[in-house]
């Protein structure tokens, strides 16, 4: 069986500043507390877990005085300000592309309505959110559109400025600023693509390939909003597209008349789980 390993698999560079940067304080201290998941990968995140990382939900579960993590994904400004209260000492491992999104809407927030294109639980965009102040909306789907602007009228803003999850499709940024555009005509709008250009390479690369194979595999968590994406852009030209966290979830079966095979891996999914996904398909 041939297999290809897509160039864009794997670790993005935020992902991997945050896990390197991770296992350093670890190392130095013996533990760290990780606000939430460090990455949405279940192997990467049990691996630290071992070493002395404490992954907890709320910021009130970590005694005050201690060390925390903010992950790739960022805060809301309201948890920076919880944690000086606690006097944690914040190792800020926020990725540089969602800091930078953050400084645009609190810079923009006075003179405009903010527009969040992503999904409503991510913690990303809920960090967003609480950068973006009381007049912000997230969009999730076209159907959020018309309750954005029943919003937005309520204030006395004339402007819009909309920016993005860094993770979500390209394609989808464009559906639903066309159609703010369209719904929000007394208003002066700006777009702002804040795709990340990590995700937008991987997903370009995805859509070529899911057209050059019949079967691929895509390794990446099913919590995981960028590998889940990818498996959307997948199915759309490929017959068949497996999404799995690790190796073990390969059934032989499936792969024993298959001549060749593409592998692709969202953001938060380690080296070691694309080689052992190799490895295992090598010797069916
Ligand atoms: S996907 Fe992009 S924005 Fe998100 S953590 Fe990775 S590098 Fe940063």
């Amino acid at each position: 069986m041939e297999i290809f390993v897509g160039e864009n698999a794997g670790f993005c560079p935020g992902v991997k500043n945050a896990v390197d940067k991770a296992e350093n304080v670890i190392k130095q201290n013996g533990k760290v507390y990780c606000l939430g998941e460090l990455v949405h990968n279940k192997q990467v995140v049990d691996d630290l877990t071992k070493k002395g990382m404490i992954t907890v939900n709320e910021i009130e579960e970590i005694p005050d005085g201690e060390k925390v993590i903010f992950r790739a994904h960022g805060e809301a400004k309201s948890v920076y300000e919880r944690a000086k209260q606690k006097k944690l000492e914040i190792i800020d491992l926020t990725c540089g592309k969602v800091k930078s999104i953050h400084s645009k809407v609190e810079k923009e927030k006075e003179n405009s309505f903010i527009i969040i294109i992503g999904k409503k639980n991510h913690p990303e965009v809920i960090g967003t959110k609480g950068f973006s102040g009381e007049n912000s909306f997230i969009i999730e789907t076209e159907d959020d559109i018309l309750d954005s602007y029943i919003k937005f009228e309520k204030t006395a803003l004339s402007n819009v400025f909309v920016v993005g999850q860094t993770t979500i499709s390209s394609s989808l940024f464009d559906k639903i600023t066309k159609k703010i555009e369209k719904e929000f005509i007394k208003a002066d709008c700006f777009f702002d693509k804040t795709i990340c250009n990590a995700t937008e390479k991987r997903q370009a690369e995805t859509k070529k390939l899911s057209k050059d194979f019949h079967k691929m595999i895509i390794i990446g968590g099913k919590k995981s909003s960028n590998t889940q994406e990818l498996v959307k852009i997948a199915e759309q030209n490929c017959e068949k597209v497996y999404n799995i966290e690790t190796a073990d979830e390969l059934k032989r079966e499936d792969f024993l008349e298959v001549e060749n095979i593409c592998i692709m891996a969202g953001a938060s999914t380690p080296q070691k789980s694309i080689e052992d996904v190799k490895r295992k398909l090598e010797n069916i």
